[in-house]
Protein backbone atom coordinates (compact mmCIF):
# COMPACT_ATOMS: atom_id res chain seq x y z
CA UNK A 1 0.00 0.00 0.00
CA UNK A 2 0.83 4.00 -0.67
CA UNK A 3 1.59 5.53 2.37
CA UNK A 4 1.99 9.18 4.04
CA UNK A 5 2.95 10.54 6.78
CA UNK A 6 2.61 14.37 7.79
CA UNK A 7 5.01 16.13 9.92
CA UNK A 8 8.57 16.99 9.67
CA UNK A 9 10.05 16.00 12.82
CA UNK A 10 12.47 13.11 14.47
CA UNK A 11 8.62 11.49 15.58
CA UNK A 12 7.99 11.16 11.67
CA UNK A 13 11.19 10.18 10.69
CA UNK A 14 10.89 7.56 13.29
CA UNK A 15 7.39 6.58 12.19
CA UNK A 16 8.37 6.55 8.53
CA UNK A 17 11.72 4.71 9.04
CA UNK A 18 9.42 1.55 10.79
CA UNK A 19 6.56 1.74 8.49
CA UNK A 20 9.18 1.23 5.37
CA UNK A 21 10.56 -1.85 6.90
CA UNK A 22 6.82 -3.61 6.69
CA UNK A 23 6.44 -6.28 3.63
CA UNK A 24 3.32 -4.01 2.63
CA UNK A 25 4.77 -0.85 2.20
CA UNK A 26 5.06 0.46 -1.47
CA UNK A 27 5.64 4.33 -2.19
CA UNK A 28 6.10 6.23 1.12
CA UNK A 29 5.50 9.66 1.04
CA UNK A 30 6.44 12.36 4.04
CA UNK A 31 4.94 16.07 3.87
CA UNK A 32 6.95 18.06 4.25
CA UNK A 33 9.61 15.77 5.56
CA UNK A 34 13.46 16.11 6.59
CA UNK A 35 16.15 15.28 4.91
CA UNK A 36 16.39 12.35 6.97
CA UNK A 37 12.70 11.16 5.70
CA UNK A 38 14.24 12.12 1.98
CA UNK A 39 16.31 8.83 2.36
CA UNK A 40 13.68 6.49 3.26
CA UNK A 41 10.57 8.20 1.44
CA UNK A 42 9.74 10.87 -1.05
CA UNK A 43 9.14 14.13 0.56
CA UNK A 44 6.15 16.33 -0.59
CA UNK A 45 6.78 20.30 0.07
CA UNK A 46 3.78 20.86 1.37
CA UNK A 47 2.43 21.99 4.96
CA UNK A 48 1.20 20.53 7.51
CA UNK A 49 -1.85 22.64 7.88
CA UNK A 50 -2.36 22.77 4.05
CA UNK A 51 -5.64 20.29 3.81
CA UNK A 52 -6.05 21.31 -0.17
CA UNK A 53 -3.00 20.41 -1.25
CA UNK A 54 -2.65 17.68 0.93
CA UNK A 55 -5.83 15.81 -0.05
CA UNK A 56 -4.60 16.60 -4.42
CA UNK A 57 -1.67 14.44 -3.12
CA UNK A 58 -3.74 11.91 -1.63
CA UNK A 59 -4.92 11.47 -4.47
CA UNK A 60 -2.42 11.82 -6.88
CA UNK A 61 -0.59 10.07 -5.53
CA UNK A 62 -3.38 6.91 -4.79
CA UNK A 63 -2.54 6.81 -1.24
CA UNK A 64 -4.17 4.29 0.90
CA UNK A 65 -3.45 5.28 4.56
CA UNK A 66 -2.70 8.48 5.85
CA UNK A 67 -0.45 9.30 9.49
CA UNK A 68 -0.75 12.35 11.00
CA UNK A 69 2.02 13.11 13.37
CA UNK A 70 1.60 16.41 15.06
CA UNK A 71 -1.54 17.73 17.23
CA UNK A 72 -2.15 20.67 14.79
CA UNK A 73 -3.59 19.74 11.79
CA UNK A 74 -6.02 17.22 13.65
CA UNK A 75 -7.29 20.47 16.26
CA UNK A 76 -7.45 21.87 12.90
CA UNK A 77 -9.88 18.82 11.51
CA UNK A 78 -8.00 17.44 9.12
CA UNK A 79 -9.89 13.98 9.45
CA UNK A 80 -13.10 16.10 8.94
CA UNK A 81 -11.60 17.61 6.11
CA UNK A 82 -10.96 14.33 4.53
CA UNK A 83 -14.40 12.77 5.80
CA UNK A 84 -15.98 15.58 3.87
CA UNK A 85 -14.46 15.50 0.38
CA UNK A 86 -16.42 12.66 -1.59
CA UNK A 87 -13.23 11.56 -3.44
CA UNK A 88 -10.82 11.57 0.60
CA UNK A 89 -13.92 10.03 2.28
CA UNK A 90 -12.78 6.57 2.28
CA UNK A 91 -8.90 7.05 2.52
CA UNK A 92 -7.83 5.28 5.44
CA UNK A 93 -6.35 7.73 8.52
CA UNK A 94 -4.66 7.52 11.91
CA UNK A 95 -5.29 10.55 13.85
CA UNK A 96 -8.49 11.35 15.48
CA UNK A 97 -11.42 14.15 14.32
CA UNK A 98 -11.43 18.16 15.77
CA UNK A 99 -13.98 16.96 18.61
CA UNK A 100 -11.40 13.47 19.89
CA UNK A 101 -8.44 16.14 19.19
CA UNK A 102 -9.80 18.37 22.09
CA UNK A 103 -8.49 16.40 24.58
CA UNK A 104 -4.95 17.58 23.40
CA UNK A 105 -6.74 20.67 21.99
CA UNK A 106 -8.46 22.09 25.27
CA UNK A 107 -7.14 21.35 28.57
CA UNK A 108 -10.78 22.17 30.05
CA UNK A 109 -12.13 19.86 27.86
CA UNK A 110 -9.85 16.58 28.94
CA UNK A 111 -10.20 17.78 32.80
CA UNK A 112 -14.13 17.58 32.33
CA UNK A 113 -13.70 14.06 30.68
CA UNK A 114 -11.16 12.61 33.46
CA UNK A 115 -13.80 14.05 36.11
CA UNK A 116 -16.60 12.72 34.15
CA UNK A 117 -14.83 9.30 33.81
CA UNK A 118 -13.37 9.20 37.27
CA UNK A 119 -9.74 9.34 35.64
CA UNK A 120 -7.45 10.13 38.69
CA UNK A 121 -6.02 13.61 37.89
CA UNK A 122 -5.21 16.57 39.83
CA UNK A 123 -8.34 18.43 41.39
CA UNK A 124 -8.33 21.92 39.47
CA UNK A 125 -10.95 25.11 38.77
CA UNK A 126 -11.34 26.69 35.18
CA UNK A 127 -11.15 30.64 35.56
CA UNK A 128 -12.03 33.04 32.80
CA UNK A 129 -12.27 36.83 33.08
CA UNK A 130 -15.97 36.39 34.76
CA UNK A 131 -14.93 33.90 37.31
CA UNK A 132 -11.68 35.90 38.22
CA UNK A 133 -12.50 36.52 41.94
CA UNK A 134 -13.12 32.79 42.59
CA UNK A 135 -9.81 31.57 40.71
CA UNK A 136 -8.00 34.07 42.77
CA UNK A 137 -10.02 32.59 45.64
CA UNK A 138 -8.77 28.91 44.69
CA UNK A 139 -4.76 29.89 44.70
CA UNK A 140 -5.04 30.87 48.45
CA UNK A 141 -6.57 26.92 49.27
CA UNK A 142 -4.48 25.13 47.46
CA UNK A 143 -0.87 24.41 48.46
CA UNK A 144 1.80 25.79 46.61
CA UNK A 145 3.84 25.01 43.51
CA UNK A 146 0.89 26.48 42.32
CA UNK A 147 -0.21 25.15 38.47
CA UNK A 148 -1.72 27.38 36.26
CA UNK A 149 -2.46 26.13 32.27
CA UNK A 150 -3.75 27.26 29.46
CA UNK A 151 -6.42 25.70 27.98
CA UNK A 152 -5.64 25.73 24.25
CA UNK A 153 -2.72 24.80 22.49
CA UNK A 154 0.48 26.95 23.42
CA UNK A 155 3.25 25.13 21.95
CA UNK A 156 4.28 23.38 25.31
CA UNK A 157 4.99 26.65 26.86
CA UNK A 158 1.29 27.51 27.96
CA UNK A 159 1.71 25.84 31.98
CA UNK A 160 3.28 28.11 34.50
CA UNK A 161 4.34 26.72 37.73
CA UNK A 162 5.53 28.38 40.60
CA UNK A 163 5.81 28.57 44.72
CA UNK A 164 5.42 32.41 45.13
CA UNK A 165 1.36 33.21 45.28
CA UNK A 166 1.56 36.55 44.30
CA UNK A 167 3.43 35.54 40.78
CA UNK A 168 0.70 32.56 40.54
CA UNK A 169 -1.77 35.62 41.10
CA UNK A 170 -0.19 38.20 38.71
CA UNK A 171 0.47 35.10 36.12
CA UNK A 172 -3.28 34.24 36.44
CA UNK A 173 -4.38 38.29 35.08
CA UNK A 174 -1.73 38.13 32.17
CA UNK A 175 -2.99 34.98 30.98
CA UNK A 176 -6.37 35.61 30.92
CA UNK A 177 -5.46 39.34 29.40
CA UNK A 178 -4.22 37.15 26.27
CA UNK A 179 -0.55 36.01 27.28
CA UNK A 180 -1.47 33.31 25.25
CA UNK A 181 -3.91 34.72 22.97
CA UNK A 182 -6.98 33.26 22.67
CA UNK A 183 -5.31 29.88 24.22
CA UNK A 184 -5.45 31.58 27.77
CA UNK A 185 -9.04 33.03 27.46
CA UNK A 186 -9.21 29.98 29.61
CA UNK A 187 -6.97 29.25 32.36
CA UNK A 188 -7.35 25.76 34.64
CA UNK A 189 -5.70 26.05 38.37
CA UNK A 190 -4.70 22.94 39.34
CA UNK A 191 -3.22 21.46 42.80
CA UNK A 192 0.51 20.02 41.73
CA UNK A 193 1.31 16.36 41.88
CA UNK A 194 4.31 15.23 43.42
CA UNK A 195 6.03 12.27 41.78
CA UNK A 196 7.98 11.06 38.59
CA UNK A 197 6.40 11.48 35.19
CA UNK A 198 6.17 9.14 32.35
CA UNK A 199 4.83 8.67 29.33
CA UNK A 200 2.18 6.44 27.68
CA UNK A 201 1.37 5.48 24.79
CA UNK A 202 -1.35 4.04 22.95
CA UNK A 203 -3.01 3.08 19.36
CA UNK A 204 -6.41 2.75 19.32
CA UNK A 205 -9.73 2.20 16.86
CA UNK A 206 -11.99 3.87 19.50
CA UNK A 207 -12.92 -0.11 20.20
CA UNK A 208 -9.87 -1.95 21.25
CA UNK A 209 -6.59 -0.76 21.57
CA UNK A 210 -2.90 -1.93 21.79
CA UNK A 211 -0.26 -0.60 24.57
CA UNK A 212 3.30 0.62 23.14
CA UNK A 213 6.10 0.93 25.19
CA UNK A 214 6.34 3.42 27.73
CA UNK A 215 8.87 6.04 27.81
CA UNK A 216 10.62 8.81 30.10
CA UNK A 217 11.32 12.08 28.43
CA UNK A 218 13.78 15.24 29.63
CA UNK A 219 12.29 17.78 28.92
CA UNK A 220 14.15 21.06 29.86
CA UNK A 221 17.33 22.57 28.15
CA UNK A 222 19.82 21.84 30.81
CA UNK A 223 21.45 18.97 32.59
CA UNK A 224 19.93 17.89 35.80
CA UNK A 225 16.69 19.16 34.46
CA UNK A 226 17.32 23.02 34.58
CA UNK A 227 16.75 25.61 32.86
CA UNK A 228 13.84 26.79 30.39
CA UNK A 229 11.69 23.87 28.70
CA UNK A 230 12.01 22.54 25.46
CA UNK A 231 10.55 20.30 23.23
CA UNK A 232 12.44 17.36 24.62
CA UNK A 233 15.99 16.22 25.08
CA UNK A 234 16.09 12.84 25.10
CA UNK A 235 13.63 9.73 25.76
CA UNK A 236 14.40 6.36 27.52
CA UNK A 237 12.12 3.15 27.05
CA UNK A 238 11.28 1.06 28.93
CA UNK A 239 11.07 2.84 31.97
CA UNK A 240 12.13 1.20 35.21
CA UNK A 241 9.52 2.14 37.77
CA UNK A 242 6.55 1.68 35.28
CA UNK A 243 6.78 -1.90 36.49
CA UNK A 244 4.07 -4.75 36.03
CA UNK A 245 1.69 -3.92 39.29
CA UNK A 246 1.98 -0.07 38.03
CA UNK A 247 1.15 -0.40 34.52
CA UNK A 248 -1.89 -2.85 35.14
CA UNK A 249 -2.76 0.02 37.53
CA UNK A 250 -2.75 2.41 34.71
CA UNK A 251 -4.74 0.00 31.93
CA UNK A 252 -7.48 -0.30 34.80
CA UNK A 253 -7.76 3.24 36.25
CA UNK A 254 -6.84 5.15 33.25
CA UNK A 255 -6.57 3.41 29.43
CA UNK A 256 -9.36 1.23 29.87
CA UNK A 257 -11.84 4.28 31.46
CA UNK A 258 -10.44 6.62 28.73
CA UNK A 259 -11.33 4.01 25.62
CA UNK A 260 -14.53 3.60 27.41
CA UNK A 261 -15.54 7.52 27.71
CA UNK A 262 -14.45 8.07 24.19
CA UNK A 263 -17.17 5.17 22.96
CA UNK A 264 -19.96 6.88 25.44
CA UNK A 265 -19.44 10.22 24.17
CA UNK A 266 -19.88 9.01 20.40
CA UNK A 267 -16.21 9.91 19.88
CA UNK A 268 -15.09 7.60 16.81
CA UNK A 269 -11.07 7.75 18.24
CA UNK A 270 -8.63 6.29 15.69
CA UNK A 271 -5.07 7.57 16.14
CA UNK A 272 -2.40 7.51 19.39
CA UNK A 273 -3.34 8.27 22.85
CA UNK A 274 -0.54 9.53 24.51
CA UNK A 275 -0.81 9.99 28.09
CA UNK A 276 1.16 12.42 30.62
CA UNK A 277 1.05 10.66 34.06
CA UNK A 278 2.44 10.86 37.21
CA UNK A 279 3.42 8.15 39.39
CA UNK A 280 2.56 9.52 42.61
CA UNK A 281 3.71 7.33 45.41
CA UNK A 282 2.80 4.07 42.96
CA UNK A 283 -0.72 5.48 41.64
CA UNK A 284 -1.10 6.73 38.17
CA UNK A 285 -2.47 10.54 38.05
CA UNK A 286 -3.08 11.83 34.53
CA UNK A 287 -1.19 15.17 33.86
CA UNK A 288 -2.37 15.42 30.17
CA UNK A 289 -3.79 13.74 26.68
CA UNK A 290 -1.95 14.74 23.77
CA UNK A 291 -3.52 12.76 20.30
CA UNK A 292 -0.44 11.73 18.40
CA UNK A 293 2.30 10.51 19.45
CA UNK A 294 5.77 12.39 21.47
CA UNK A 295 8.66 13.57 20.20
CA UNK A 296 11.31 12.29 20.81
CA UNK A 297 9.40 9.56 22.54
CA UNK A 298 8.65 8.16 19.30
CA UNK A 299 12.56 7.49 18.74
CA UNK A 300 12.65 5.38 21.69
CA UNK A 301 8.92 3.72 20.75
CA UNK A 302 9.41 2.55 17.47
CA UNK A 303 12.96 1.36 17.68
CA UNK A 304 11.86 -1.07 20.33
CA UNK A 305 8.44 -2.48 18.37
CA UNK A 306 9.32 -5.69 17.19
CA UNK A 307 5.99 -6.93 15.05
CA UNK A 308 4.53 -4.96 11.83
CA UNK A 309 3.46 -1.44 12.75
CA UNK A 310 1.58 -0.91 9.39
CA UNK A 311 0.03 -3.60 10.00
CA UNK A 312 -1.41 -2.36 13.67
CA UNK A 313 -1.78 1.30 11.48
CA UNK A 314 -3.68 -0.49 9.10
CA UNK A 315 -5.99 -2.27 11.11
CA UNK A 316 -6.52 0.60 13.98
CA UNK A 317 -7.75 2.71 10.73
CA UNK A 318 -10.04 0.19 9.65
CA UNK A 319 -11.07 -0.47 13.40
CA UNK A 320 -9.48 -3.89 13.51
CA UNK A 321 -7.07 -3.80 15.91
CA UNK A 322 -8.38 -6.70 17.55
CA UNK A 323 -7.06 -8.96 14.91
CA UNK A 324 -3.64 -7.39 15.66
CA UNK A 325 -0.61 -8.73 17.93
CA UNK A 326 2.01 -6.34 19.31
CA UNK A 327 5.22 -7.19 19.82
CA UNK A 328 7.89 -5.85 21.94
CA UNK A 329 11.68 -6.18 21.85
CA UNK A 330 13.49 -6.67 25.07
CA UNK A 331 15.82 -4.14 24.30
CA UNK A 332 16.25 -0.72 26.13
CA UNK A 333 16.24 2.50 23.44
CA UNK A 334 17.20 5.89 24.62
CA UNK A 335 17.64 8.97 22.43
CA UNK A 336 19.59 12.27 22.66
CA UNK A 337 18.38 15.06 21.16
CA UNK A 338 21.17 17.07 19.34
CA UNK A 339 20.34 20.94 19.09
CA UNK A 340 20.77 24.51 17.73
CA UNK A 341 23.06 27.12 19.25
CA UNK A 342 20.62 29.36 20.99
CA UNK A 343 17.76 27.01 21.43
CA UNK A 344 15.21 26.97 22.79
CA UNK A 345 15.51 30.70 22.68
CA UNK A 346 16.23 32.09 18.80
CA UNK A 347 18.55 30.09 17.01
CA UNK A 348 20.02 30.34 13.52
CA UNK A 349 19.00 28.34 10.61
CA UNK A 350 20.76 26.32 7.50
CA UNK A 351 24.29 25.41 9.27
CA UNK A 352 26.15 22.82 7.38
CA UNK A 353 26.39 19.27 9.15
CA UNK A 354 29.14 16.56 8.93
CA UNK A 355 29.94 13.16 9.80
CA UNK A 356 26.43 11.93 9.22
CA UNK A 357 27.41 9.56 7.18
CA UNK A 358 29.91 7.96 10.06
CA UNK A 359 27.02 7.78 12.60
CA UNK A 360 26.86 4.15 12.47
CA UNK A 361 25.62 2.78 15.63
CA UNK A 362 22.19 2.74 16.18
CA UNK A 363 19.90 5.13 14.47
CA UNK A 364 20.08 8.69 13.94
CA UNK A 365 16.30 10.30 13.53
CA UNK A 366 16.54 13.95 11.58
CA UNK A 367 14.47 16.70 13.53
CA UNK A 368 15.03 19.73 12.43
CA UNK A 369 16.98 19.34 8.85
CA UNK A 370 16.99 19.92 5.62
CA UNK A 371 18.77 19.01 2.33
CA UNK A 372 20.98 21.47 0.53
CA UNK A 373 22.39 20.01 -2.46
CA UNK A 374 24.41 17.18 -1.21
CA UNK A 375 25.13 18.60 2.00
CA UNK A 376 22.49 18.20 5.02
CA UNK A 377 21.94 22.03 6.68
CA UNK A 378 20.21 22.52 10.11
CA UNK A 379 16.57 23.69 9.62
CA UNK A 380 14.85 23.75 13.52
CA UNK A 381 15.96 24.36 16.85
CA UNK A 382 15.83 20.58 17.98
CA UNK A 383 17.94 18.82 14.54
CA UNK A 384 18.85 15.34 15.19
CA UNK A 385 18.02 12.90 17.95
CA UNK A 386 20.46 10.02 18.38
CA UNK A 387 19.05 6.96 19.36
CA UNK A 388 21.09 3.49 20.61
CA UNK A 389 19.79 0.34 21.40
CA UNK A 390 21.50 -2.00 23.81
CA UNK A 391 20.36 -4.38 26.82
CA UNK A 392 20.55 -1.37 29.39
CA UNK A 393 20.39 1.50 29.94
CA UNK A 394 24.08 2.15 29.63
CA UNK A 395 24.72 0.48 26.71
CA UNK A 396 21.98 2.15 24.67
CA UNK A 397 23.23 5.41 25.74
CA UNK A 398 26.85 4.60 24.57
CA UNK A 399 25.48 4.16 21.39
CA UNK A 400 23.19 7.59 21.00
CA UNK A 401 26.65 9.36 22.70
CA UNK A 402 29.07 7.79 20.42
CA UNK A 403 26.97 8.78 17.11
CA UNK A 404 27.08 12.54 18.64
CA UNK A 405 30.84 12.57 18.44
CA UNK A 406 31.00 11.73 14.98
CA UNK A 407 28.35 14.53 14.02
CA UNK A 408 28.54 18.16 13.86
CA UNK A 409 27.61 21.47 13.08
CA UNK A 410 28.84 24.99 14.71
CA UNK A 411 26.66 25.31 18.18
CA UNK A 412 25.72 22.00 18.40
CA UNK A 413 24.50 21.09 21.79
CA UNK A 414 23.34 18.19 23.49
CA UNK A 415 22.40 17.01 27.25
CA UNK A 416 25.35 14.42 28.51
CA UNK A 417 22.82 13.48 31.57
CA UNK A 418 19.58 11.78 29.70
CA UNK A 419 18.67 8.35 31.61
CA UNK A 420 21.18 8.92 34.38
CA UNK A 421 18.27 9.09 36.98
CA UNK A 422 17.11 6.24 36.27
CA UNK A 423 19.97 4.17 36.19
CA UNK A 424 20.30 5.49 39.75
CA UNK A 425 16.74 4.30 40.77
P1 LIG B 1 3.63 19.48 26.64
O1 LIG B 1 4.75 20.30 26.12
O2 LIG B 1 4.07 18.28 27.43
O3 LIG B 1 2.56 19.15 25.64
P2 LIG B 1 1.65 21.11 27.86
O4 LIG B 1 1.85 22.54 27.58
O5 LIG B 1 0.59 20.40 27.13
O6 LIG B 1 3.02 20.39 27.75
P3 LIG B 1 1.31 19.81 30.46
O7 LIG B 1 1.90 18.57 29.92
O8 LIG B 1 -0.06 19.77 31.01
O9 LIG B 1 1.36 21.00 29.41
O10 LIG B 1 2.32 20.35 31.53
C1 LIG B 1 3.70 20.56 31.22
C2 LIG B 1 4.56 20.00 32.33
O11 LIG B 1 4.27 20.67 33.58
C3 LIG B 1 4.31 18.54 32.62
O12 LIG B 1 5.06 17.70 31.80
C4 LIG B 1 4.72 18.44 34.09
O13 LIG B 1 6.13 18.32 34.20
C5 LIG B 1 4.33 19.76 34.65
N1 LIG B 1 3.00 19.67 35.27
C6 LIG B 1 1.81 19.88 34.66
N2 LIG B 1 0.79 19.71 35.51
C7 LIG B 1 1.33 19.40 36.70
C8 LIG B 1 0.77 19.11 38.01
N3 LIG B 1 -0.52 19.16 38.24
N4 LIG B 1 1.64 18.81 38.99
C9 LIG B 1 2.97 18.79 38.78
N5 LIG B 1 3.55 19.07 37.59
C10 LIG B 1 2.74 19.36 36.56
Amino acid sequence: MNILVIGAGGREHALAWKIKQSPECNDLFVAPGNAGTRALAENLAIGVNDFEALGKAVLDKSIDLVIVGPEEPLVKGIRNYFASNEQLKNVLMVGPDEVGAQLEGSKDFSKAFMVRNNIPTAGSLTVTASNLSEGLDFLKKVEAPYVLKADGLAAGKGVIITSDIKEAEDSLKEMLDGQFGAASSKVLIEEYLHGIELSVFVLTDGKSYMTLPEAKDYKRIGEGDTGPNTGGMGAVSPVSFADETFMKKVEDKVIRPTVGGLQADGIDFIGFLFIGLMNVNGEPYVIEYNVRMGDPETEVVMPRIQSDMLSHLTAAAKGELDKEQLAIKPETATTVVAVAEGYPGSYEKGRKMTGLDQAFKGIVFHAGTAPDGDQVVTNGGRVIASTGLGSDIQSALDQSYENLQSIQWEGMNFRKDIGQDLLSL
